[in-house]
């Protein structure tokens, strides 16, 4: 299985315009932050986790070929709203998409993009895809491969959202709690990635102490940090993380 980080920014992405912090001012590329969003390889099957609002640069800056499967976090702009430029791939592809979410999540994404789910024929100038409201664990077959997914509950402030496993790697975006329900589904991972907001207290997001409180407790062999504020400078963080921890940047590609 290979792994793309196609973003590893929080909402603003990272520079900020206008921003003069040492962060957005910084010439090195490992603290240029397009939002959040991973790809996964796994034989001939590739599944997308999220559609970023930089969706569309992410697909041309890492040249990605096809989507086969599509899996929401949640309905937030910075992890949903690049949802309309998967027509380009839907059109080229000349098939229907999957797309997998939590069932209270699709309320919020057919309001905004129910033009793309109509199940049925190919129209060229609209994406074409087909919703799946998933709970529990399930398949993803493509050209032969296949991939089993657990859908994992995690608390965003008063929201509580999808992070995925995949195999023994799990995805963790926006999290500032995970009920004990869920670290049990988190047991026995290779690869944890899961967000790092800043240094600070947020109320709705991991700030670094409490995400490495949350890998304490799932104990994955790796874990990557992301979805990072411009609080966070990417050398002063990765110089002072445990042995077994590293922070992710755009464009990073892990193998499994
Ligand atoms: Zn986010
Ligand atoms: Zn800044
Ligand atoms: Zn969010």
């Amino acid at each position: 299985m290979k792994i793309t980080f196609l973003g590893t920014g929080t909402s603003q992405g990272v520079p900020i315009p206008l921003c003069s912090c040492h962060v957005c001012q910084s010439d090195n590329p490992k603290n240029k932050r397009l939002r959040s969003s991973l790809f996964i390889e796994h034989n001939n099957l590739h599944v997308l986790i999220d559609t970023s609002v930089d969706f569309r640069q992410q697909m041309l800056r890492a040249r990605i070929q096809q989507i086969d499967s599509v899996l929401i976090t949640h309905h937030h702009y910075d992890h949903l709203y690049g949802l309309d430029d998967i027509r380009a791939f839907t059109n080229a592809q000349n098939k229907i998409l999957d797309v997998y979410t939590k069932p209270d999540c699709i309320p919020e994404i057919m309001t905004r993009f129910g033009y793309a789910f109509h199940n049925g024929n190919l129209t060229i100038g609209l994406p074409a895809l087909r919703m799946h409201a998933v709970k529990h664990t399930f398949t993803i077959n493509h050209n032969s491969s296949s991939l089993n997914v657990t859908p994992i509950e995690v608390a965003h402030g008063s929201l509580n959202i999808y992070g995925y496993r995949i195999g023994n790697m799990a995805y963790i975006t926006d999290c500032k709690g995970i009920p004990q329900s869920s670290i049990a589904l988190l047991q026995g991972l290779d690869i944890l990635i899961i967000e790092s907001l800043r240094k600070r207290p947020h109320p709705t997001h991991a700030c670094l102490d409490e995400s490495l409180g949350f890998i304490d407790k799932i104990h994955p062999k790796k874990a990557f940090l992301t979805h990072f504020s411009h609080e966070i400078e990417h050398e002063e963080l990765e110089a002072n993380l445990p042995e077994h921890v590293f922070a992710a940047y755009d464009t990073l590609e892990l193998i499994l």
